[in-house]
């Protein structure tokens, strides 16, 4: 790709960029912030990576996901008390558990009780079968990310490795893809105040949830 067709990528994506065939600092900047939002090194230099990526956001915007369906009117749970803390960030977990066993919210807990804490450190986990069941009150400040419990929702999902127990694996079924979708769309409605919808793996050097939500519709929803 060179420059020109750089920057009509780019302004095709949206940014205020003259396409003139010239790399000046707004070019380098718009290049870097784009870089910055898929993931990769900002560093303004065009290589394989970021062409590829260019490509991909430009398809996407020529072809729009589809839309998950509305959130259904009563989610399981919403009856609890909103959250009077500012909630910022919802983010995403998986149980690390192998695929296709389904684990219960109070094994879960069962855990985590295990290792001293008061209760299941998640507010929100999504069953095999797309089914969404509480966990911590969203009331209470949840364990589930070192250093960043207080502004934030946990929310996981059953399964997270390969058959074998420990390789990591995107083991979202369609109905738990499609639940996860549904109830982080509906916890952003519940808190106007979110941001970013992020991954546990964004913030430890751990592969939960398994999968990039930056590259994922999830990260996309704000
Ligand atoms: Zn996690």
């Amino acid at each position: 790709m060179n420059t020109r067709e750089v920057q009509a990528a780019l302004a095709r994506l949206g940014y205020a960029l003259v396409v003139d065939g010239a790399a000046g600092p707004k070019t380098r900047s718009a290049l870097e912030t784009f870089q910055r939002g898929r993931g990769l090194a900002a560093d303004g230099i065009v290589g394989p990576q970021t062409i590829k990526a260019l490509q991909a956001a430009i398809a996407e915007k020529a072809e729009p996901r589809t839309q998950a369906p509305p959130a259904p009117p009563s989610l399981p749970g919403f009856a609890q008390p909103r959250a009077t803390r500012r909630i910022d960030e919802i983010i995403i977990h998986c149980t690390a558990t192998p695929e296709g066993r389904d684990v219960s919210v109070e094994t879960i807990r069962g855990w985590h009780i295990g290792q001293g804490w008061k209760d299941i450190g998640y507010h929100w986990v999504v069953m095999l079968d797309g089914s969404v069941k509480p966990g911590r009150p969203e009331a209470q400040v949840g364990s589930h990310v070192a250093g960043r419990n207080s502004g934030t929702l946990g929310v996981v999902y059953v399964g997270g490795v390969a058959a074998d127990g420990k390789t990591p694996k995107d083991t979202r079924t369609p109905a738990q893809k499609a639940a996860l979708l549904a109830h982080v769309r509906a916890l952003i409605a519940r808190y106007p105040t979110v941001r970013k919808v992020t991954g546990h793996n964004q913030y430890a050097a751990k592969a939960c949830p398994s999968f990039d939500v930056r590259r994922d519709d999830l990260g996309r929803l704000v």
